[in-house]
């Protein structure tokens, strides 16, 4: 069966963003690794996230409640609402642990060091 990849880009799994979180492929843009870190979410790859969030602001993140947070919710779908080179605004859907719909709305800065993108922080509405 077609595994559609998470972030909604009615693309395959295995041709979006599987191949930055198996580390095969840098994520080109900031809005590719947010897709890439989003998806990383929904398959709970925590290494991928913490590798992906610069190094100014990883020791902010716990691999365990991370995995918590990405494994109690169940993430629903992506939305873009709105990208620049460094920064990509976005809705995440998912239900949390009393299944309850929610929304994580969130503008995101990203920075590029020696040909890497990574996730630096993010201010939530
Ligand atoms: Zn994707």
């Amino acid at each position: 069966m077609a595994n559609l990849c998470y972030c909604n880009t009615n693309k395959l799994f295995s041709e979006c963003c599987e191949p930055y979180i198996l580390g095969f492929q840098k994520a080109p843009t900031a809005e590719i690794l947010m897709r890439s870190r989003y998806s990383a979410y929904c398959v709970q790859n925590i290494d991928y996230l913490l590798a992906t969030t610069h190094i100014s602001t990883r020791k902010f993140y716990n691999k365990n409640e991370t995995l918590i947070f990405a494994s109690q919710n169940q993430w629903v779908k992506l939305e873009i609402i709105n990208t620049s080179e460094i920064i990509v605004e976005f809705k995440a859907f998912y239900l949390d642990i009393n299944l309850k719909s929610k929304i994580h709305h969130e503008k995101s800065t990203f920075k590029k060091e020696r040909g890497s993108w990574f996730y630096v922080d993010g201010e939530w509405f």
